[in-house]
């Protein structure tokens, strides 16, 4: 495959308009409104062979596969592509703390940690490992969120696969996150002058992070989905985060079907109220059923349809990634979100070069050589995944949104 330079996709290899190309655009005047919008997609080269170590679940490639992808569908127009900066250190101090910041910076540069980075800052643990980005490659998704906000300061939609990392503490290195990209996009559009922000979260995981940092900030309101009785075990239905938060924990095999209740019942009516000037979506592709992380069954058509109903409903929408850790189905759901955010359909069979991106992928966790699904390999889009509604989803439903009545217009 070829590989895209650092400084952003070559413009002229574009085939943006080449309408013989997979997932052409739809001819209605939709398509033709989201093309003049054009959304930014941030990526970075420093993505591309970094890796937390052999036996970590982050061992895998996830924006690289992305940006391949994107390139080898003729996804990426002219301008859209933007190359990550890496944020300073001043900068990430809107929310870390000078100490942590410094001890993350010397544990790369001597890659290896003392006793009080480990003890104090969550540095080379096994989750969070020392390897030979772990500063420069979360600072750069850190400085892909901020160009994200500032991109969006007139309104648009900006996807930055890299971001996402919702785990991580002002002080703290948590659950793979060293920087929490979330909370620092979510300040530098409070730094626009906006006054309503609203944060969702689709990752299988609770945004533990995100809710300790914002939780009870006036001008926002936050809202995650995630699984029940899995780590980081917060994010109960009753914790309202300092009184802005609405957390859903789901059950095991949580489907399609019922994400689509929890958009139109909650999410959707819950953000509607509060009006927001900005949407940041953490869209992390782990509650896909093939995730072996979490044991949530949606398709990705459930990440497709919450992406473009948030698109819908505020002038800015920046979408991040976070977990996933199926190389295929990451890369799978991420490159749809941005296919669909730009008005391109992802039916039928990836044409050949696209074929070749997902089928040059290798994962030391697939069980004795199993050979992956033909459909990992040869379709972006899954076949649905539709199911029961069970009460329990319901009821908890009905609950946030009678809190969600009284939380906003009290
Ligand atoms: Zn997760």
């Amino acid at each position: 495959m070829p590989i895209c330079a650092e400084k952003g996709f070559p413009e002229n290899e574009s085939v943006f308009h080449d309408t013989k190309k997979y997932g052409r655009t739809r001819p209605d005047s939709a398509a033709l409104f989201f093309q003049q919008m054009k959304p930014f997609f941030i990526g970075s080269e420093i993505y591309r062979g970094s890796s937390y170590g052999q036996w970590h679940p982050l061992h895998i490639p996830r924006v690289s596969t992305v940006m391949d992808l994107t390139r080898a569908l003729g996804w990426i127009g002219p301008g859209q592509y933007r190359a990550s900066p890496r944020a300073k250190p001043a900068a990430l101090e809107s929310f870390h703390t000078p100490d942590y910041i410094a001890a993350l910076q010397q544990a790369e540069a001597l890659q290896a940690v003392d006793e009080l980075s480990r003890t104090r800052h969550g540095l080379g643990t096994t989750a969070n490992p020392v390897f030979p980005e772990m500063f420069r490659r979360p600072a750069t998704g850190a400085g892909g969120v901020m160009l994200a906000a500032e991109l969006v300061r007139e309104g648009g939609v900006v996807h930055v696969p890299g971001g996402g990392t919702h785990h991580a503490m002002a002080e703290r290195a948590n659950g793979f996150c060293y920087l929490n990209d979330p909370v620092l996009c979510l300040l530098a559009l409070r730094g626009l002058g906006l006054s309503r922000i609203a944060y969702v979260d689709i990752d299988a995981h609770h945004c533990d992070g995100v809710e300790a940092a914002l939780g009870g900030a006036e001008d926002m309101v936050l809202v995650s989905v995630h699984e029940e009785r899995r780590w980081p075990f917060t994010g109960a239905l009753e914790d309202t985060g300092g009184g802005r938060a609405f957390n859903l924990p789901v059950p095991r095999g949580f489907n399609d079907s019922e994400m689509r209740v929890v958009l139109h019942r909650l999410i959707l009516p819950v953000l509607e109220r509060f009006d927001p000037q900005a949407v940041v979506l953490q869209c992390g592709a782990d509650a896909v059923e093939e995730d072996p992380l979490s044991r949530l069954s949606l398709s990705n058509n459930a990440h497709v349809a919450v992406a473009l109903a948030l698109r819908d409903l505020a002038p800015r929408l920046i979408v991040l990634g976070g977990g996933g850790y199926n190389p295929w189905s990451v890369a799978r759901a991420w490159t749809r979100v941005w296919g669909a955010l730009n008005g391109w359909s992802a039916a039928g069979v990836l044409p050949e070069e696209a074929q070749a991106v997902l089928g040059a992928l290798t994962w030391n966790r697939r069980a004795s050589g199993r050979v992956p699904p033909d459909t990992w390999r040869m379709t972006l889009e899954d076949a649905p995944r539709e199911g029961e509604v069970r009460a329990e989803v319901l009821e908890r439903v009905e609950a946030l949104r009678g809190r969600e009545v009284m939380a906003l217009t009290g």
